[in-house]
């Protein structure tokens, strides 16, 4: 590879990584709404009991669990955006909290061996390069 080349290649990396870090500012800006939102269902869940102590309300209930309800969405959406960062990243997460580049196939912190295949399938990738054949034997 010539020296042009390089610097070719050393600027495309440079051009993937300045738009991954986009799409991560972009994630985080999407979690720290999420967050936000929560408080504010918080808020409206004190305020609710609140109200209900002041004038007995019978409803209290019902009315508080759809609220904690919202906000366990949010935790979900919040999960979810989490995933969506690490794989941008290119990261995965060992079942021993290691966070780890997606290409790894052994954890180095405690030896746990990867499938070779990713864990989500590719929708672009053709359906013949999935599947054909044995997994290669392992041990
Ligand atoms: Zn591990």
């Amino acid at each position: 590879m010539s020296f042009f080349e390089k610097m070719k290649e050393g600027a495309a990396k440079a051009a993937e990584k300045a738009k991954e870090t986009v799409e991560v500012t972009r994630l985080n800006a999407q979690i720290g709404a999420k967050k936000k939102e929560i408080e504010k269902l918080q808020q409206n869940i004190g305020e609710l009991v609140y109200q209900s102590y002041l004038s007995k309300d019978a409803d209290l209930e019902s009315r508080t669990v759809s609220l904690c309800m919202q906000i366990a969405d949010r935790y979900q959406d919040i999960a979810a955006l989490e995933l969506k960062i690490k794989e941008v990243k290119n990261e995965k997460v060992c079942v021993c909290g290691a966070e780890l580049a997606a290409d790894i196939r052994f954890c180095p912190s405690c030896g746990h061996q990867f499938e070779p295949k990713p864990a989500e399938p590719d929708k672009t990738a053709p359906v013949s390069a999935l599947g054909s054949g044995k997994a290669e034997d392992d041990q």
